[in-house]
């Protein structure tokens, strides 16, 4: 079913967190529109997985909820979207959101700091990213850091405009928002496990499997370790089936 385009319905709530209502090129012209504003802005990147974690941690629901974007990451969030009058249109994957901030729908080229995953993740996704999509890497660093500090000066150093933090969730958006006044960038993006990808060090599902929303059947095949914490995609489904209307909601 196409969604239908109701403009004025610009966020829906899902469980109780929010997401914001926009394709991947609106969310594009959003995220230039936050580079224009001097002072760091958290972008979220929600998956299912987040949204359970966000049921036990009012802390994070709050920092989701008050986040300047919240973009649909899973077919899972797209998926129960639908079960209200509002659905979102599509999802907006942070790793396929990484690529095309090569160059923003205005033509401007930001320079990225790309943090974390293990040490020499970051530079070989770094030069996949420049070489094949032309995106502008500004300084890169991995993410078993001891010393804040030293994260937060190489990231300023670099003078970045959008910070891509890949610490896995919540620690990335919690480290931002920690640092929000600290940090350099206008732009603070929680991106997983995308590093890994770029750097070749994890297949992503082939493109039929993420239309039929099988993406999380192929992460399990080949990371079975991840079979507890996906436990979460059947709970999140049954919850939002639970509870009806209350489960997503414009706002
Ligand atoms: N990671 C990190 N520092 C840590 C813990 C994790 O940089 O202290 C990285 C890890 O190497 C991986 C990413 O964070 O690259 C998390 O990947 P995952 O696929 O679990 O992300 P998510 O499911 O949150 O998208």
């Amino acid at each position: 079913m196409a969604a239908t385009v109701h403009p004025e319905v610009q966020s829906l709530e899902i469980l109780g967190v929010r997401v914001h209502r926009l394709s991947m090129h609106e969310a594009l012209t959003r995220l230039e529109s936050l580079l224009d504003e001097n002072k760091f802005h958290q972008v979220v990147t929600l998956g299912v997985e987040m949204i359970m974690h966000a049921q036990q941690d009012a802390e994070y629901r709050e920092l989701v909820n008050q986040a300047d974007l919240v973009v649909p990451d899973s077919a899972g969030v797209v998926w129960a979207s639908r079960r209200c009058a509002y659905p979102l249109a599509e999802r907006v994957p942070g790793v396929d959101l990484i690529p095309r901030l090569a160059t923003l729908p205005s033509g401007r080229k930001p320079r990225l700091f790309l943090l974390g995953a293990s040490p020499g993740v970051a530079e070989a996704a770094a030069a996949a990213l420049e070489q094949r999509f032309g995106v502008e890497v500004a300084g890169t660093m991995h993410g078993y850091f001891k010393d804040d500090q030293e994260a937060i000066a190489a990231v300023n150093a670099s003078r970045a405009d959008i910070l891509l933090a890949a610490l896995g969730f919540p620690r990335q958006e919690k480290w931002m928002q920690r640092h929000a006044a600290e940090l350099g960038v206008r732009v603070g993006i929680g991106v997983g496990g995308s590093l890994d990808v770029y750097a070749g060090k994890v297949q992503r599902a082939p493109g039929w499997m993420c239309s039929l929303g099988l993406e999380w059947f192929y992460r399990l095949v080949r990371q079975p370790s991840r079979f507890t914490r996906m436990l979460a995609i059947p709970r999140f489904m049954l919850q939002v089936v639970r509870k009806g209307a209350e489960g997503a909601r414009a706002l």
